[in-house]
Order: structure tokens, then sequence, then C-alpha cells
């Protein structure tokens, strides 16, 4: 088996670059099929789906708009840490058909209050996107639209995903070896 070494851990491969190519060629058909005629708007979660979103988004072959956000804790309140604070969303979506465009989802609660923010926004129709999914994983309930590949409950790399910032560049999904 192919390994990498990030840091102190090791990791094999587990997803070849053409299985993932595979999996998101479907889904690009999916969305084509739903989204062609809603000029929907696009929201990538930075950093992780940073290659997914680039393979998917050059697959479809409709009107839509593309943007990069960022989640970050607010800092300095005491409600602090679970709460979001929502970077890069410039433009309206009142109104609009928003497809979130995530890496992993794993308990979902990440992915919960991205989605619960987005409707206080007035979102018209919510679409969620991943990558990845943990269904062994989710503490919370989100309603995926779109998954890519759902894996088992380890910890993966590659593919946009790190370990410590390490990782982001492989083509392929490596898995912890424990
Ligand atoms: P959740 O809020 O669904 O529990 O976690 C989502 C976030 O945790 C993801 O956006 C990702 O940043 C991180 N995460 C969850 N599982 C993995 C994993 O297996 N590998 C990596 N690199 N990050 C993960
Ligand atoms: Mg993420």
């Amino acid at each position: 088996m192919k390994t990498v070494t990030l840091v102190d851990k090791t990791f094999g491969l587990s997803h070849p670059e053409s299985e993932i190519l595979a999996a998101i060629d479907k889904i690009a058909e999916e969305m084509q099929r739903d989204l062609h005629d809603k000029k929907p708007i696009f929201l990538v979660v930075l950093n992780g789906a940073y290659m997914f979103a680039s393979d998917l988004m050059k697959r479809l072959e409709f009107t839509a708009q593309l943007q990069f956000i960022k989640l970050s804790s607010y800092t300095g309140t005491e409600r602090s840490q679970d709460i979001k604070e929502l970077i890069g969303l410039t433009e309206e979506v009142k109104g609009r058909t928003v497809c979130i465009v995530e890496d992993i989802v794993d308990s979902g609660a990440t992915m919960q209050k991205l989605v619960a923010h987005i409707e206080r926004l007035g979102a018209d129709d919510i679409k969620v996107c991943t990558l990845l999914s943990k269904p062994n994983a989710l503490k919370y309930p989100v309603k995926l639209d779109y998954v890519a590949l759902e894996i088992p409950n380890d910890f993966i790399v590659g593919y946009g995903l790190d370990y410590y910032e390490y990782g982001r560049n492989l083509r392929d999904i490596y898995t912890l070896i424990p």
C-alpha cells in the first residue's frame, strides 16, 4: 500500500484520484439535472473544499455564482467557541438557491450551524454538497443533498484535507493507519 507520513502520523492510500473523480462525475450530473435553471450561488467552504470545488465546478454547465467562504469562531465573547462567524459572503443570498460545498461532514455540527445561518439570511432553497460523509459519526441532523463518497469513521487527509495544514496538495485520499 502506498503510504504518506505527515508530522507524526502515517496514512495509507484509500481513495485514488480516479475513484474521487468518478464520484464527482456522478454528483455533477445530479446537480446539472436539479440546478441548471436555478442560477444558484455556490458557497465553497475554505480551506478543505478548494480542490473538490475546482473539479466539481468545471463539470457544471449552467449559469452559477461562486463564492469562497470561511467559518471562524468568534473571539472575546463568553458564548464563543461553537458560534461561528461567516467570512467572505458578499453576494445577497435572499431568495436564492444556495448550494454549500464542503469537504467533509463528520458530526454535522459545522454544517448544521452554516445551514441555519444561510436560512436566517433568507435563502429560498439550500442544498448541501459534500465530498465526504461519515454516516456513522453524524450526531446533528443535516440533510445532505449531494455526497460524493461515504467513508468509515476514520481520519483522512489529501485532496484538500489536512493534518496540521499538511497533505492538502495530495491528489489522492489517505486514511490514518492506527
Ligand atoms: P463536523 O462539524 O461535521 O464534526 O466536522 C467538520 C470539520 O471537521 C470538517 O470541515 C473538517 O475540517 C474536520 N474533519 C472532520 N473529519 C475529518 C477528517 O477525517 N480529516 C480531516 N482532515 N478533517 C476532518
Ligand atoms: Mg471543512
